[in-house]
């Protein structure tokens, strides 16, 4: 909310009234759960102690029963348990990849699917994060702006990706010993399905409660939040969730990138770029990452470098070179290792970092734009692809 708005808007969306049917706590973020236990009959005065107690059992200790709460009296886990529930996405399966890469396929409500990716890697691993089902957006690169069905995910969803992945992994440490130094989930990107900016509150509060320093305990400086570039949401996600910034640049044209990244014809390279400059936490020590998806004769030739780091110039900035993962009709072929090494090397000469991103996980098709849940059937035809792709 922004510092203009009204105060009394805060009042007028207190939940009154619980809504019919067991509440799911995993989500809400701690205003919200007093408001919420607070409707459900907890005292005013002792509701902020009893969030502090809630919150510890479900993100410090991965409790998912009001029973194992062992702080709180009895008749009152009863109350909780008859009006709550703590409900975390369910596994529909598990695929290990032969580098160590872990895919699930989460179930969501109403029978949905959306896919969750653990990269470990020298003493840390990602957890690569799904904010949508499916994309609006139709990048023609990325096989899930080829799934039709959308919905946003909610905030105990996207959360709930963290806490089955720490289920799995085994990674509940006891209270009080917090060692985030060593942590199997040490990162997070949202870089799964979806467009994260297109479901920003969502993705905020769910964020907020990964970096609660009560629970999960991550530093937002280990989270990083990609878009395709919905420019008026950009410094908002300094502002309200403050975490590192990704930018799906991937082509140095406006021509190219209307094609590569339609959302490009509603806000251009230009209108981008001058978001990103104006981004609150630029520094050199927060640089944005721009993701570059190396694609074959499209836009990986020598001028397309030079053109690039031309156009970021001044913004402390970092490059992600992306071998192109291929999907099942994708209309786009990898560029060669020797290009994508001559484009990385001008990108370098010019000052900025040009890592090229390791494909991890192809072989269970967990690579990057690769997911798609299984149960969205309804693929496009490859001649469709190509026609949205302007091929
Ligand atoms: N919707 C967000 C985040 C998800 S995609 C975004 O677009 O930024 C994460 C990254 O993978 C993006 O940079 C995306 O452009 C890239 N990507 C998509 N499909 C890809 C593919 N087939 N091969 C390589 N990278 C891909
Ligand atoms: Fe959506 Fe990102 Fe894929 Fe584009 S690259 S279709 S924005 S998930």
């Amino acid at each position: 909310m922004t510092a203009s708005a009204p105060i009394t808007q805060d009042v007028m969306t207190l939940p009154r009234k619980l809504p019919e049917g067991p509440i799911n706590l995993v989500g809400l973020t701690r205003d919200g759960m007093r408001d919420t236990l607070i409707a459900q009959g907890t005292p005013v005065k002792q509701a902020k102690m009893r969030v502090g107690q809630i919150w510890q059992w479900i993100y410090e200790k991965g409790v998912r029963d009001f029973d194992s709460m062992t702080n709180l009296a009895k008749a009152y886990r009863t109350e909780l348990a008859e009006r709550f529930v703590i409900e975390i996405p369910e596994v529909v399966s598990k695929q290990v990849s032969l580098d160590g890469t872990r895919k699930y396929l989460v179930r969501i409500q109403g029978g949905h699917e959306v896919e969750t990716v653990y990269i470990p890697e020298e003493g840390r691993g990602t957890l690569c994060v799904s904010s949508q089902v499916g994309c609006t957006l139709t990048c023609s690169f990325c096989h899930t702006g080829t799934q039709k069905l959308v919905r946003n995910l909610t905030a105990g969803e996207i959360i709930g990706q963290l806490l089955v992945a720490r289920d799995d992994l085994g990674e509940w440490p006891e209270i009080g010993a917090r060692n985030t130094e060593s942590r199997l989930l040490s990162n997070v990107v949202l870089m799964g399905m979806g467009e994260p900016l297109y479901n920003f509150d969502n993705v905020r509060d769910a964020m907020k409660i990964a970096m609660d320093p009560e629970g999960i305990s991550l530093s937002r400086r280990r989270i990083t939040l990609s878009t395709s570039g919905v420019v008026p949401e950009i410094a908002k996600t300094a502002e309200e969730i403050g975490c590192l910034l990704a930018v799906s640049f991937h082509a140095t044209t406006d021509e190219v990138r209307d094609k590569l990244v339609p959302i490009n014809k509603k806000w251009n390279i230009a209108e981008l770029l001058a978001a990103l400059r104006a981004y609150p936490k630029l520094s050199n020590s927060e640089r944005i990452t721009f993701e570059y998806v190396m694609l074959k004769d499209v836009n990986d030739s020598d001028a397309d470098a030079r053109r690039l780091v031309k156009l970021i110039s001044g913004i402390p900035a970092k490059i992600n070179l992306i071998p192109f993962n291929e999907w099942p009709g994708s209309p786009y072929q990898r560029s060669d290792w020797d290009r994508i090494q001559a484009f990385s090397e001008i990108v370098y000469k010019a000052g900025y970092a040009s890592p090229i991103r390791t494909p991890r996980g192809e072989d269970i098709m967990a690579a990057c734009g690769q997911l798609k849940s299984a149960t969205e059937r309804a693929r496009k035809s490859r001649a469709q692809i190509q026609a949205e792709a302007g091929l």
